[in-house]
């Protein structure tokens, strides 16, 4: 029978994903339950580019207890409401993917069909127009959504920008405070129980012997527990997503205040612009097999907003996941489990999702498979819910040209996302689903932006009194243009609210 007994629970690795889950073991067991290690080594940096971030990086914050204003001070934060992307479809187009949804039910009737509907009439709306966060991304203003629910103002999400290396760095504070015990040391080896192949011990190049029952792998790209040691394999999803390698750099800040992750297509990838407060994170995520290394950096450097500071960073990856991310007594974690592109800004939300899981999960002694089995399972729709949202976006890209842009067009598309996509081009109908990310509006927002036309719309739209409808629709366009108008400028607000503190300021100033 499984026992609750005191837990050594050891954590290998000190980035996002090894920090977010000590500081919850921590909160949720507390230092007389479980004694929780962490080891990181001084050697190995963190990849450290993980800057954007979804809401739900708030519920985490306030499962915490963490001081908004504190936290955005001293991590050089700023406010995200959407993302924007620029060039996907066609050259010069612009749509966001914003933390909130596209107007509100017509008579019963789902806005975005009254939207298909009116432009079946003619009437070529632009649906970012009925977005109350997108307005107020396009406008580059922000401000903390209402309290009171009946506002139109209230009618919004979001999420921050941060710095990540500030990120990790607060949360260890915050992790130590509470009585965590974090070893600088590197892994130089792995013993595994003869009888079961459980991991019993990881050995530091100092010598000491870490013992533990329950490992998590927080190591990043290598793996070191899961890949290294206990040899799981990849599911390696490149041929849906072959960007491989992103340059990545800060630059000086510029006049732009947005308060958006924006993503330009380029001839082979993407670019990514995040504003933090003192910088602004930006990097180039490209495919070698379409382009060289030198072209990109070459790309990357004639596209930045502002004058670089310093020289572009390598990083190499593969678009994919572990087969299984807890395997035995070990769990992996954050880029050990698995990596999807950041295009939707999904890593860190990943993180945060797994250890939600793992704490409902969380094993005992002696492991049970079926915990195990289970978190296996969830972890996995939460991956291919992902995958499938970003290749519906390089695929749904009819008029870019070159030779990775071909290879998406054509490709043969996962199933799952053939079915979703085939739904929606009839009617404008999504495919609902209760686990894993991506609400509707998300999906209507990409499908949209990406130019997918439904061939209808659904006939329940045609119940309503069209000139009362049109008239619904423009009333709720101008309430949005005439609150976001009056709204403050995003680093106005920022300035006000949570002005980077000066420690933050100088240990943040690029990474890159
Ligand atoms: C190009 C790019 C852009 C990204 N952008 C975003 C984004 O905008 N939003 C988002 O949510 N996510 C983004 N991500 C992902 C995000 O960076 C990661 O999910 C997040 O940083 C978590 O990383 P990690 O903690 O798993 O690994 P890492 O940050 O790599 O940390 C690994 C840790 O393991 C330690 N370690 C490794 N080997 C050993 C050893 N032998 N002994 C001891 N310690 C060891 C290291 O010292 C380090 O502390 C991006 C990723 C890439 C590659």
């Amino acid at each position: 029978m499984e026992t609750q007994t005191p837990r050594r629970i050891v954590i290998l690795g000190g980035g996002t994903a090894g920090w977010m889950l000590a500081a919850s073991l921590v909160r949720t067991f507390g230092p007389h339950h479980a004694t929780v290690r962490l080891i990181e080594s001084g050697d190995i940096a963190i990849v450290g580019v993980g800057e954007s971030t979804l809401p739900q990086v708030r519920d985490f914050n306030e499962f915490l207890g963490v001081d908004e204003v504190e936290f955005m001070r001293e991590t050089n934060a700023t406010f995200k409401l959407a993302i924007e992307f620029r060039d996907w479809a066609r050259l010069g187009d612009r749509y966001f993917h914003p933390f909130g949804s596209h107007g509100h039910a017509i008579a019963g009737v789902p806005f975005f069909q009254c939207f298909l509907r009116a432009k079946a009439h003619g009437h070529d709306f632009n649906i970012d127009d009925f977005c109350y966060p997108s307005v107020a991304s396009r406008e580059q203003k922000f401000e903390l959504p209402s309290e009171d629910l009946s506002s139109i103002r209230s009618t919004y999400s979001y999420a921050y920008h941060f710095d990540a290396y500030l990120y990790a760095a607060y949360l260890r504070r915050w992790s130590e405070k509470r009585g965590l015990r974090r070893t600088e040391g590197t892994v130089v080896d792995v013993t595994l129980r003869p009888d079961d192949g459980f991991i019993q011990s990881l050995t530091l190049a100092s010598g000491e012997v870490v013992e533990g029952d329950i490992f998590i792998d927080c190591s990043g790209f290598r793996g070191v527990l899961i890949n290294q040691a206990l040899k799981m394999g990849w599911e390696d999803w490149s041929s849906w997503l072959p960007c491989d390698r992103a340059w990545a750099i800060s630059s000086d800040l510029d006049d732009d205040g947005t308060a958006t992750t924006r993503c330009t297509a380029r001839e082979a990838g993407w670019q990514w612009r995040i504003p933090l407060q003192k910088r602004i994170g930006t990097g180039y995520v490209f495919s070698s097999r379409f382009t060289t290394e030198e072209r990109a950096r070459e790309v990357l450097l004639q596209n930045l907003d502002g004058a670089a500071q310093g020289d572009p960073r390598l990083i190499k990856f593969q678009s994919g996941r572990r087969k299984n991310s807890w395997y035995k007594n070990c769990i992996a974690l954050g880029l050990a489990s698995g990596f999807l592109e950041p295009l939707e800004s999904t890593s860190i939300y990943m993180s945060q999702i797994a250890v939600n899981f793992l704490m409902r999960l969380f094993p005992g002694h002696p492991v049970d498979p079926a915990l195990a089995e289970e978190y296996n399972r969830l972890v996995d729709i939460e991956y291919t819910r992902v995958r499938d949202f970003l290749v519906l976006h390089y695929h749904a890209s009819a008029e870019r040209k070159g030779d990775l842009w071909h290879h998406v067009q054509t490709m043969q598309l996962p199933d799952s996302l053939a079915e979703k996509m085939d739904i929606f081009k009839r009617r404008g109908h999504i495919h609902r689903y209760k686990d894993g990310l991506f609400s509707p509006a998300s999906w209507i927002a990409v499908y949209t932006g990406q130019r997918i036309e439904p061939g209808g719309y659904d006939p329940q739209a045609d119940n309503i009194d069209l000139d009362s409808m049109l008239g619904t629709m423009n009333d709720l366009r101008d309430r949005i243009a005439s609150n976001v108008a009056t709204m403050p400028g995003h680093y106005d607000f920022v300035r006000r609210h949570c002005r980077l503190s000066t420690k933050s300021a100088k240990s943040g100033k690029s990474h890159a």
